[in-house]
Order: structure tokens, then sequence, then C-alpha cells
């Protein structure tokens, strides 16, 4: 058996994006055959509805975040920084409990980017904050773009 893994719900078909809009990514559940794997979504996690206002880093990505330096801001201005980073930190030590090694997520959410997320209006190098809790605690991240299923072992 393969190892256990988190996967961006939205990914695998929950209709869990901000628009309510459905992104599965093509294939990707036949790349799940074999692997026990979780779907989550940390803003969903943290009591935001769906559909919801898109939101965006103010003062830096999700390792600022952490730190407190960096803020996700939703388009009417509410900061929703600390439900998401308390979701996150709940799903990260649920995900260790339960051996959690790797986690696949949407790029670019400022919650679920990997390589890429947004600051204000631009899309920027930098990890959202559940991908950035997560590689804290030891866990592999990558995205859907960046995935080699073959290196999952
Ligand atoms: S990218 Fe992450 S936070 Fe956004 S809908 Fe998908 S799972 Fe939820």
């Amino acid at each position: 058996m393969r190892p256990p893994l988190f996967i961006s719900a939205c990914l695998v078909g929950f209709r869990c994006r901000y628009d309510g809009s459905l992104k599965e990514q093509p294939g990707i559940l036949s790349m799940l055959e074999g692997f026990r794997w979780i779907p989550v979504c940390p803003e969903q996690y943290a009591g935001l509805p769906t559909p919801r206002l898109p939101m965006a880093f103010v003062g830096g990505t999700g390792q600022e975040a952490l730190g407190g330096a960096a803020r996700i801001i939703q388009q009417d201005g509410r900061d929703v920084t600390g439900s998401i980073l308390e979701a996150s930190r709940a799903l990260t030590r649920v995900g260790i409990y339960w051996g959690i090694r790797y986690a696949v997520l949407k790029e670019r959410s400022p919650s679920c980017g990997v390589v890429s997320t947004y600051l204000e209006e631009n899309c920027v190098q930098g990890m959202g904050v559940f991908a950035a809790v997560l590689t804290m605690s030891g866990v592999r991240v990558y995205s859907e773009e960046t995935i080699k299923w073959g290196e999952l072992s």
C-alpha cells in the first residue's frame, strides 16, 4: 500500500472553491489509485462559506503569515488569516496523526498554493498558509502542476 496523503478537495471534484466552480484535475483519480488519500479544504475547515469572496495576501505570502508579517485579506477587507491558520494547523495535526507524509495541493491558492500564490493582485512566488504549515511540520508538498507521482513511496 502506498503512503497516505492529503489532497486539495477541489482537485478531486468537491465544489469548495471560492466561486463554487468545479475544477477537478483531469486524470487525478486514476493517479490516486493505490494511495490512501484524504480530501481537505482548509478554507471550508476554517468555517468560510462556499461561495465566498476572493482573497489574497498582503505583506508577504504563507511563510511570512506564519510569523504574523503577512495577512490574507478578503475582497471586502475582512482579515481571515487567523481562521485559515488555525484550520491549517488543526488539519496538519490530524494528518500527522494519520501518518500523512505528502500533500498534493491546488496551485496559486492563498491557502493551498505551493510554488505560487496571490500577493494583492499579482501572482508571485510563494506558498499558501496550509502549504507552509505542512512544510514546517515535515510534510512534503506538491501542487497539481509539480507532482511526480513516482516519487511518492
Ligand atoms: S485550493 Fe485549497 S482552500 Fe481553495 S478550494 Fe481548493 S482545497 Fe479549498
